[in-house]
């Protein structure tokens, strides 16, 4: 008879949380509680993965009647109305929160609607009131999004913003260059909306491979988004009735909406309304919105973790070992609190992984090498394993790469192109990474992601029969290097 009043508690309802906390009682009969102080599915389901994933489908209707014209078919497009689309994303992310908490008490979970801090090693303190005691306790708690620390910041918004607006601004600002800011660069502007990026580095996407990030940044550029590389906010505050008209009668570079701007702005609420940016570019704007896509932060502030002796890192993510425990034997943490590879899978996969350590006498450490992941801008972007620079830096490679029009968009008058990449180690023949940018590059990475994590070689995929006629099928049929390394 155990001395505590659960075996874990969990913090943390989200996709980590959730799945640790499910299986560790409805596999092992742990006796399991998890406490959650916001909505349960957490950022995935309902800020993340999931409404923006619906986003994305969303925006790629904006072509579909241009295209389909394309074909024979006289459609026309109509127009795009947020509220009906806003009301049935609503309903669904009830539904799937819905689900998750089912998940969770048809394991047999108790759950805690509420805050949860950690008192000891063994003690959890609710919002509520509660104190709680467990042998282990798992912290899943996430991450949020962060603004810059400028002047004004606050006049922005953050991701989590972006599903509850009122009403889809005209124009907007996105600051950022990672995987967020640019997927939503791309929803945004097939909504409609005037977009403008900043990112203050070189190119998009930093960290993925050169040639994928080039493709993205021309596709996007030439689908309409206004992207400045190499560029920040200088100065940002609220705009003045001035500021609007001074610009008007100037002449200077303002958005489309600039004169209902002007209107709007006349019978505006107090503390709302456009946004005057001047950036290092010497742009000066405004914009309905600032959106700061620039950063996530660990959810570790005032959790009691320091001072019940588990370890902080610099950005305040909790250090783990491989089985992710913590400096404190009982309590363990997984998912982007601990900030290793934040991606929901991953969040999953530590959550098992954990349940397996500690409740199934089964050390199990996870495995963080060859993850494939998507980026769903447009065109979408797969990939898995190592850039063609990570991989020329590490060992001598040969590059396969191909780009070209693929059928269906070109038929229909499109100019976008799409990319297939693979990066082979010219000592032992794997494919060390592969790279796709194209339609539902994300369905296709994941199946080549199998491959490639199995240890494929260059001839493995040269041996495989191609599937024609497809845009993948040049997965298996390139011939001879591009470059070699
Ligand atoms: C805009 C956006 C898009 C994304 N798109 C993708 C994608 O396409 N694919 C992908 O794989 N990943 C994506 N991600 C990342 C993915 O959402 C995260 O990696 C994943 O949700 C992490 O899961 P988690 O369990 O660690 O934390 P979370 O899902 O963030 O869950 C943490 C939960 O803990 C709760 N909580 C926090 N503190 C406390 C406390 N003290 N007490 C009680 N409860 C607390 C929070 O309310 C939250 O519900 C995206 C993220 C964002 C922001």
């Amino acid at each position: 008879m155990s001395d505590f009043d659960y075996d874990l508690f969990v913090i943390g309802g989200g996709s980590g949380g959730v799945r640790a906390a499910r299986v560790a009682a409805g596999e092992t009969g742990a006796k399991v509680a998890l406490a959650e102080e916001d909505r349960y599915g957490g950022t995935c389901v309902i800020r993340g993965c999931v409404p923006k994933k619906l986003m994305v489908f969303a925006s790629e209707y904006s072509t579909v009647a241009e295209d389909a014209k394309g074909y024979g078919w006289s459609i026309e497009a109509g127009s795009f109305d947020w509220g009906s689309f806003q009301q049935r994303l609503n309903a669904e992310l009830d539904r799937l929160e819905g689900i998750y908490r089912n998940l969770l008490k048809n394991s047999g979970v108790t759950s805690y609607d509420a805050r949860a801090k950690v008192k000891d090693a063994h003690t959890v303190e609710l919002s509520t009131g509660e104190t709680i005691t467990a042998k282990h306790i798992l912290i899943a708690t996430g991450g949020r999004p962060v603004r810059p620390e400028i002047p004004n910041a606050d006049l922005g918004l953050v991701s989590d913003d972006i599903f509850h607006l009122e009403t889809l601004p005209k124009s907007i600002l996105i600051v950022g260059g990672g995987y967020i800011a640019c997927e939503f660069a791309c929803i945004l502007n097939g909504l409609g909306v005037e977009v403008t990026q900043y990112y203050r580095g070189a190119q998009i996407l930093r960290g993925f491979d050169e040639q994928a990030r080039g493709l993205i940044a021309e596709s996007m550029i030439e689908n309409g988004v206004r992207l400045h590389c190499g560029t920040d906010i200088l100065e940002m505050r609220r705009a003045t009735a001035e500021d609007l008209e001074g610009k008007a009668s100037a002449g200077v570079s303002m958005g489309a909406s600039m004169q209902e701007m002007l209107a709007d702005h006349s019978g505006g609420t107090p503390g709302e309304g456009p946004i005057f940016v001047k950036g290092t570019n010497g742009d000066v704007k405004v914009y309905d919105q600032v959106f700061f896509a620039t950063g996530r932060a660990p959810n570790t502030d005032d959790m009691g973790l320091e001072e019940a002796g588990v370890k902080l890192g610099r950005k305040g993510e909790i250090v783990v070992d491989d089985y992710s425990a913590t400096a404190v034997p009982s309590i363990y943490a997984i998912g982007d609190v601990t900030d290793r590879v934040n991606l929901t899978p991953v969040a999953i996969r530590e959550g098992m992984a954990f349940v397996e350590t500690v409740f199934k006498d089964n050390p199990t450490k996870v495995d963080h090498e060859l993850i494939p992941s998507a980026v769903f801008t447009q065109p979408e972007f797969g990939t898995i394993g190592l850039s063609e620079e990570e991989a020329a830096e590490q060992e001598p490679i040969e590059v396969y790469a191909t780009s070209f029009r693929p059928m269906q968009t070109a038929f229909a008058g499109r100019p976008d192109r799409v990319m297939m990449k693979l990066v082979v180690s010219k000592a032992t023949r794997k494919v060390l990474g592969c790279h796709i940018v194209a339609p539902n590059a994300g369905e296709m990475i994941q199946l080549a992601g199998i491959a490639v994590k199995m240890g494929a070689t260059k001839e493995d995929f040269d041996r495989t029969v191609a599937v024609h006629p497809t845009m993948a099928e040049e997965m298996v049929t390139m011939r001879n290097p591009v470059r070699t390394a």
